[in-house]
């Protein structure tokens, strides 16, 4: 036998119906982005290896050993082969399509949106994968378009306060820092590596080498062992110049004035070489029991400003803000957090009653989905039970089709809830199934009266019920009618009322006394009880 085939390590199938909360964040994200102004970007899923080791730098894990880079072959002599790179963030494509397309010859500002799958080989667990998806946003533009203001850091941050309120995160977290200007951080990683030297042998070995090749992102370690020698660093707070400082405080006061509440972390330098300033990100309570069911993973986004990203990569000055939220991780957490997408059930299961109601099985469902129902069809193959039960699993309502239904052109349908039956012409059943809840008193509405039940079943069932035989007049089959569907006859629709006693009278009608009732030769309907005597003497009015 062939081997199975699985999905690679650290990626994963996304299925049904967790599929429909991952559409529900999606939609949440893209309404409040709207919302906020922006418009959406899609970029190639891989770029030149180039383009990353330039933006995310060489010396972070992510260029370092995580990229998914290939060789591509040139297949033509016009082609160079070259070294490409699926792509483990979104930023720097946004950042070159930017800069290829002149966006900044606009002069106005970029507000941007992206959402799609990333890749790093990073080692996988339970939020952390090798593809994973990521959705963010990028401002960006000319400084005279106002990119560089701080109120463009508060806007964005405040906006994802506002897309966390809405998608129902509880306990967020927003942590802020500033990493300054690069000449800030010149100072700041010269002052880091003569702190760490003297420390630098006790450090555990990947820190070592950041000591060496880029000690700012010692500050990132969540190594336990260093961590009393990382709190004892300076800070970069102390190395900021003035302009860095006064952006940072007008980003807080603005977080402020929009009641963003935010804990002010220095430690935050964050992976990525191109920050500058602004550097933030939003998690959620780490453990099982406070709700983020991520574990150590519960950094649900990060974010920062750029200012000089779209220079390194050849582009004019484009100071930027932007962020991207870890999609699985907020999925993650949404279910943690019991964040139920309320169970969409289907409109209506069609279910044929032989193999040769198929077709206008088909057809009557192609009409009511083009009439915006959510419409399931069986198969004529299954028995009637089979269809029920399949049916209430994923619809509310099942639409009964036999031969006799074609025939007389009525459909028997029930919904579930309520175990109300009722039967419809062709045109009608639209608009009932359309019909949020149906009462027990709508015309042509079943009663889970077992009786009634039985009547309602299907009408040509009424034909082998039981043992008395009547040939009946028109009129008698109106008034037998009226009992049947339990409904006043002047309630009862004209049309209905002629195409069912039309379709009875071709028939010779069985009569289900052992049921409790009989039509009498005279053509009244006669019940058991002194109360359905009543009934049917209103009905036959
Ligand atoms: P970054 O692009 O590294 O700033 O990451 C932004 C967000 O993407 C993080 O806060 C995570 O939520 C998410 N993220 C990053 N790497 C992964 C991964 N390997 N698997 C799942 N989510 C990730």
């Amino acid at each position: 036998m062939a081997s199975v085939l699985k999905a690679v390590r650290g990626t994963r199938d996304l299925l049904p119906p967790e599929t429909a909360l991952w559409s529900r964040v999606e939609a949440t994200a893209r309404a409040v982005f709207s919302r906020y102004g922006f418009g959406e970007i899609r970029t190639p899923v891989f770029e030149t290896t180039d383009l990353f080791a330039r933006s995310v730098g060489e010396e972070t894990d992510i260029v370092s050993k995580e990229m998914y880079t290939w060789e591509d072959r040139a297949r033509a002599a016009s082609e160079k082969a070259q070294s490409l790179t699926l792509r483990p963030e979104n930023t720097a494509g946004v950042v070159r399509a930017y800069i290829e397309h002149k966006l900044g010859d606009t002069g106005m500002l970029q507000k941007l949106f992206y959402l799609g799958p990333q890749f790093r080989r990073e080692r996988p667990q339970r939020g952390r994968y090798r593809q994973f998806w990521q959705i963010g946003a990028e401002v960006i533009g000319p400084a005279s378009s106002g990119s560089e203001s701080p109120i463009r850091d508060a806007e964005v941050i405040e906006m994802l306060a506002a897309l966390l309120n809405e998608l129902g995160i509880q306990g967020w977290r927003l942590e802020i820092n500033s990493v300054g200007s690069s000449e800030d951080r010149q100072r700041y990683n010269a002052a880091l590596r003569e702190a760490l030297a003297p420390v630098k042998s006790q450090l555990c070995e990947d820190n070592q080498r950041r000591a060496e090749t880029n000690p700012l992102r010692v500050l990132d370690s969540k190594a336990p062992e260093d961590q009393h020698i990382i709190n004892a660093l300076p800070k970069i707070a102390d190395y900021l110049d003035e302009a860095s400082r006064v952006h940072f405080a007008a980003v807080l006061e603005a977080l402020t004035a929009c009641s963003v509440p935010y804990h002010v972390n220095h430690r935050l330098v964050r992976g990525l070489d191109y920050y500058t300033r602004t550097t933030f990100e939003f998690t959620v309570p780490p453990s099982e029991q406070d709700g983020s069911g991520l574990g150590t993973q519960n950094a649900l986004l990060g974010g920062g400003r750029y200012d000089g990203l779209s220079e390194m990569l050849g582009g004019p000055k484009a100071p930027g803000i932007g962020f991207a939220i870890g999609e699985d991780r907020l999925i993650l957490a949404l279910q943690a957090q019991a964040a139920e997408v309320p169970e969409k059930k289907l409109d209506a299961y069609i279910a044929p009653m032989g193999k040769a109601q198929n077709p206008a099985a088909l057809s009557i469902a192609k009409e009511l989905r083009a009439a915006g129902l959510r419409i399931e069809v069986g198969d004529g193959a299954f028995r009637l039970k089979k269809s029920f039960e399949a049916a209430d699993k994923i619809a509310r309502r099942i639409v009964i089709l036999g031969e006799d239904e074609f025939k007389s052109g009525f459909y028997i349908a029930k919904d579930f809830a309520t175990s109300l039956q009722r039967l419809f012409t062709r045109e009608g059943l639209a608009k009932a199934l359309k019909q949020k809840n149906w009462q027990i008193n709508d015309p042509l509405i079943r009663s889970s009266d077992p009786l009634k039940q039985t009547v309602g079943l299907r009408m040509p069932a009424l034909m082998l019920l039981a043992d008395a035989k009547s040939a009946l007049s028109n009129e008698e089959l109106r008034a037998f009618l009226a009992l049947a569907l339990g409904t006043p006859l002047r309630d009862l629709d004209q049309e209905i009322i002629d195409n069912m006693t039309s379709q009875l009278a071709k028939e010779n009608l069985v009569i289900g006394s052992n049921l409790g009732w009989q039509i009498t030769a005279s053509g009244r309907i006669h019940l058991q009880s002194e109360m359905r005597k009543d009934e049917t003497s209103e009905n036959t009015d």
